[in-house]
């Protein structure tokens, strides 16, 4: 089998006191897995700079200049984490046959890559990195993150419990990636609505190697609160719950109110007053909950996702590597589709 091309894609942003560790570690790593012949020497690290305002820039066009296995991308101003990760694997999945991403401050054990490779190499298109434990994160850290988890599943968000984006993905999982034209990008979220073969993989996570987090509270809220409006429409049907909820209580307060007034023992015009205000607050909320079910409808409609993605298509050869990889292991035709899939690098 020809050895598939790995590009290892890093966003930075203000990440200067951090970098040159990682580039070093990154480097060494894909050193050893060159040598171990398990990934095609053409294999690189591509660091993604979001508009970085120390001197993260400088430092990854020195080495790229320095050293043929580094590569830069800069993006104009900063796009946020997400957008970063996605340019980067936009332009990685052109020449790779598998991209992995990771964050710079190496919080993710780097030594599970080789993982991820051996789980590519046996037909997986997308591998997660999943957390065994959260040991390494403050109390407050380890309970927001495992509250929002919670929250997201319960909210019909299919997650990966306690993945972050340190994933593998094959150059079709990121063909099928880009077909995903929204703006709100909460990849999380989408990857595993591609479906494909996929695996996780179990690592340790460790304190942040220098450099303080770029995710503080506040960026953590609009962050879940982006993934949870992006993806679920929940919350709407709530209120239209809530508005019907009011509205069968107003019914039954209206009996009993008329109860009390039989019986003479309220003020006159409080009977007629507090039925209504019950009454028609219940109904003014289940109609804002009917034209949310519509602005959902809207809302799903414009993010024009794809509505299947393809995983194998003898249609149009080369043959994928499902084929092979599924059924017999035929290596001669593996090696002709790695050989394609290289050839056009
Ligand atoms: N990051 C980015 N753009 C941003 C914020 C963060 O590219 O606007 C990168 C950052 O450099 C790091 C990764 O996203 O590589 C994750 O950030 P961080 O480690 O600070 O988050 P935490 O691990 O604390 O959740
Ligand atoms: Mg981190």
């Amino acid at each position: 089998m020809n050895n598939p091309v790995l590009t290892i894609v890093v966003p930075c942003y203000n990440e200067e006191e951090v970098l040159p560790d990682t580039i070093e570690q990154l480097d060494g790593l894909l050193e050893e897995l060159m040598d171990d012949d398990l990934v095609s020497d053409k294999s690189k690290i591509l660091f993604v700079d979001d508009g970085s305002r120390d001197r993260t820039w400088q430092l990854i066009y020195k080495q790229s200049l320095n050293n043929p296995q580094v590569r830069g991308l800069k993006l104009a101003k900063n796009a946020g984490h997400q957008n970063a990760l996605l340019a980067g694997l936009t332009a990685a999945g052109k020449v790779s046959d598998c991209t992995v991403s990771i964050d710079a401050d190496l919080q993710d054990d780097i030594a599970v890559i080789r993982e991820f490779i051996l789980k590519f190499r046996e037909g997986y298109d997308i591998v997660y990195g999943v957390r065994r434990k959260r040991e390494s994160d403050t109390f407050f850290k380890r309970s927001t993150a495992q509250g929002f988890y919670k929250l997201m599943k319960k909210m019909g968000v299919d997650l990966v419990y306690n993945h972050a984006d340190f994933r593998l993905m094959s150059k079709c999982a990121l063909e099928e990636l880009q077909r995903y034209e929204e703006t709100n990008l909460f990849l999380r979220g989408i990857v595993p609505l591609l479906g494909f073969k996929t695996a996780n993989v179990y690592y340790d996570r460790k304190e942040r190697l220098a450099g303080e987090t770029k995710y503080p509270l506040k960026k953590m809220l609009a962050f879940s609160f982006e993934g949870i409006t992006s993806f679920s429409v929940t919350p709407i049907r709530m209120v239209l719950a809530l508005g019907i909820g009011s509205f069968i209580i107003s019914l039954l307060f209206g009996l009993y109110f008329l109860g009390l007034r039989y019986f003479g023992e309220t003020e006159t015009g409080w009977t007629s007053l507090i039925a209504s205000i019950w009454m028609l607050g219940g109904l003014q909320l289940t109609a804002i909950g009917l034209v949310g079910e519509y602005i959902g409808k809207i809302y799903k409609e414009t993010k024009r996702r794809p509505k299947f993605s393809i995983e194998v298509d003898a249609f149009n050869l080369p043959i994928s590597r499902h084929l092979i990889m599924d059924g017999d292991q035929d290596d001669e035709l593996a090696d002709i589709h790695f050989g394609t899939l290289s050839e056009t690098n």
